[in-house]
């Protein structure tokens, strides 16, 4: 009985974990570092911003971001994203604010939650350059509704008060 019961058993769990394995032939995509460095659009950022390694998940996954770097003084316009955004500093020392609230300081290490439908900018700190890997979800294929530039005046105040 043994003899019969033990190769059913055994035949059955390598059968349930067939289709399993089966379904990991899709290829993993690794994105080399520094690629496709690009300014960023100038339209949207003030100062020097660079924006490499964007990637975007396809459908189903709604996932998508990149590597921002900002030189001294260089910060994103004004915006919001409808799913929030998270960002992940990777070096040196930045500036976030929420439209109406203060200047936060955000430093290498750091995960900043930027929740739905918040205006507010990010961007480097007067006086460090800043880089952080931001991602954020895409509703109904938008990730970020643009809005005015931060202006010298805004920008400036925070010079007096940060964190
Ligand atoms: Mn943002």
């Amino acid at each position: 009985m043994r003899h019969t019961t033990l190769p059913r058993l055994l035949c059955g769990l390598l059968l349930s974990c067939a289709p399993a394995l089966q379904a990991q032939t899709a290829a993993i995509t690794i994105l080399p570092a520094g690629s496709q460095p690009t300014a960023a659009d100038p339209s949207h950022f003030t100062g020097s911003a660079q924006v490499e390694s964007r990637f975007s998940q396809t459908t189903p996954a709604r996932l998508g971001g990149g590597l921002v770097s900002f030189e001294p003084g260089a910060r994103t316009a004004w915006h919001s994203h409808p799913l929030g955004q998270t960002l992940l500093v990777t070096a040196g020392e930045g500036w976030v604010q929420v439209w109406g609230g203060p200047v936060q300081t955000m430093r290498q290490g750091d995960v900043v939650l930027i929740p739905p439908g918040v205006k507010h900018w990010h961007g480097a700190t007067a006086s460090s350059s800043m880089s952080h890997f931001a991602v954020a979800e895409a509703l109904d294929g938008n990730t970020v509704t643009w809005m005015e530039k931060v202006s010298a005046h805004v920008y400036g105040r925070n010079l007096l008060a940060p964190e």
